[in-house]
């Protein structure tokens, strides 16, 4: 539709050695788009500079300058890849009919981008990306990340499997992740709580365009953790059943050491005795870990800090009118839905 107004929202940390081609390709995109007619001349390309460090914010400053089409923010630091997502997203919430979310280094398929506006034109208000196999990751990512999906629905988290933050929202879906006010962000299992009308879009994950990749194994692993704990309270329930199991084992124990006793086979059993107090204290100190863990999540939570601190902006486009509806209108609407209803 001629006058849909597209937002790109790409996170960017240290993006410098991917973003000029990035841009181009996106650019030539969206010049498509706007030449079929598909999406308004005030569409952005929104580029999130997450506190980088090298050049990457003078390139985004540049092709702001170069062409309107490319707008930017600066988060006032590193406030990592979900945050910085989010920040593009609430900010274009308030100019956009409907935003599309891509990594910077171009692993996400630009030409799946018309299926998933032909699913919105649909009226679809969210259309997830799944990627159609995972040949460009090696076999270690392969594996845990089916591993991990795999986890996550046994502990009851719906999450679209293999989509990553690659996504069409539309305004009314953007309002209402807005709606989600919390401080450990885990996207991908968050959208979907929103409901509304979805489907997906199948493409390939290519590789890296250049520059090294900003998740490694350790952020990873933190990334998944965070997944989980703030989408979960599964592993506090296994704990308890843990220590329910436990207790009745120890029953058990204490039986049988009243029947040795009671036959007379006392002093034995120091290896025993050896090998539970570790047991249970390692699984006394995971326990207490996991309560920790989240704790310290209510913790974050309960200080509600601000997400992420937007430091500059670059867009001139317009804000888009949020027109309140006279009660005429909303009568007139009712009337049009549901013609068997009387109104006054
Ligand atoms: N990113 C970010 N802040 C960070 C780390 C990453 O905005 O602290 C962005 C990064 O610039 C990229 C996206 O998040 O656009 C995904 O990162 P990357 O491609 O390095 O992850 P991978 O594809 O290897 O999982
Ligand atoms: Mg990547």
């Amino acid at each position: 539709m001629k006058d849909t107004v597209l937002y790109f929202v790409i996170p960017c940390y240290n993006e410098e050695a991917v973003l000029p081609e990035t841009a181009k390709r996106l650019y030539s995109k969206c010049e498509r788009l706007i030449r079929a007619g598909k999406i308004s001349p005030l569409s952005r390309i929104l580029f999130v500079n997450d506190g980088s460090t090298d050049a990457t914010w003078a390139i985004i400053q540049k092709l702001h300058e170069y062409k309107p089409l490319f707008a930017g923010l600066s988060l006032s630091r590193n406030r990592g890849h979900q945050n910085a997502l989010l920040a593009g997203l609430l900010y274009a919430r308030e100019y956009c009919d409907v935003s599309i979310s891509m990594d910077a280094d171009m692993q996400d398929d630009v030409e799946a981008v018309d299926e998933m506006i032909a699913k919105y034109e649909g009226g679809c208000e969210i259309v997830y990306g799944v990627r159609g196999n995972r040949d460009s990751d090696k076999w270690f990512k392969r594996f845990t990340a089916r591993r991990f999906y795999k986890l996550m629905h046994r502990l009851g988290v719906e999450m679209v499997n293999d989509s990553a933050d690659f996504r069409l929202m539309s305004r009314k879906a953007l309002l209402a992740l807005s709606e989600f006010r919390e401080v450990n962000l885990f996207l991908r299992g968050i959208v979907p709580m929103i409901g509304l009308k979805s489907d997906t879009v199948t493409y390939t994950r290519g590789e890296r365009l250049a520059g090294e990749s900003k998740y490694p194994f350790k952020k990873m692993v933190e990334f998944s953790i965070e997944g989980i704990t703030s989408l979960s309270i599964q592993p506090i329930r296994l704990i308890t059943n843990l220590g329910i199991t436990i207790f009745l084992v120890s029953i058990a124990f204490l039986i049988w050491s009243i029947v040795a006793k009671a036959l007379g086979m006392t002093v034995q059993g120091w290896s025993s005795l050896m090998v539970s107090v570790w047991a249970i204290g390692g699984l006394i100190l995971l326990s207490i870990g996991v309560i920790g863990e989240y704790i310290g999540k209510i913790y974050l939570e309960a200080k509600a800090r601000p997400r992420f601190i937007i430091e500059r902006i670059l867009n001139d486009g317009p804000k888009k009118e949020e027109e309140p509806m006279t009660v005429q209108e909303l009568l007139d609407e009712i009337r049009q839905e549901m013609p068997d209803v009387t109104l006054n």
